[in-house]
């Protein structure tokens, strides 16, 4: 499986169901921040994620916020939400992600990336053997940088469609 495809699309972090995590066997959530639970660089949670979280918890999975932002970013978005964080996770590069499945306790395949971007949290993730669930970004940034990199993710995005077409 090449490094750059995801496992599984959802368009928001909260149309991720209980029943798909259980069928894929799936106990433990690795979250990012940015575009994933509030827009870039907002510490007010997008429409639902608190509920959403706390049914999560409440089914028994393990939740975790993994960011590569720097800990003044993450530590209060975290706080509010009540959950456990890591910051500045250099994804996607694998310590981050090898740190927060330990900290989660389950395996490898156990444990899921949630994240919006193919650069960082689904190439990370994949290098580690960690399953990738990949969002769309809730709100498009700004910026030369990310316009190259959510240009080359369309293409991969249309790779990953034409690979599951057939499952809808
Ligand atoms: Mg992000």
């Amino acid at each position: 499986m090449p490094l750059f495809l995801p496992k599984k699309r959802f368009r928001r972090v909260t149309d991720i169901g209980y029943g798909y995590l259980k069928k894929n066997n799936i106990k433990a959530l690795i979250l990012d921040v940015d575009n994933t639970l509030s827009t870039h660089h907002s510490q007010t949670p997008y429409n639902g994620v608190d509920k959403w979280l706390r049914e999560m918890e409440s089914k028994g999975i393990k939740l975790l916020i993994l960011s590569n932002s720097k800990k003044r970013r993450v530590e209060p978005f975290a706080n509010l939400l009540k959950l456990d964080f890591l910051s500045l996770g250099c994804k996607p590069l694998p310590f981050g992600l090898i740190r927060a499945k330990r900290k989660l306790g389950f395996k490898a395949k156990e444990t899921a990336m949630v994240g919006d971007q193919v650069f960082t949290d689904t190439i990370g993730a994949n290098l580690c053997g960690i399953y990738t669930i990949l969002l769309e970004p809730i709100k498009y940034e700004d910026g030369k940088s990310f316009k190259i990199r959510r240009k080359l993710e369309k293409r991969i995005i249309a790779k990953y469609e034409r690979k599951h077409k057939n499952e809808r």
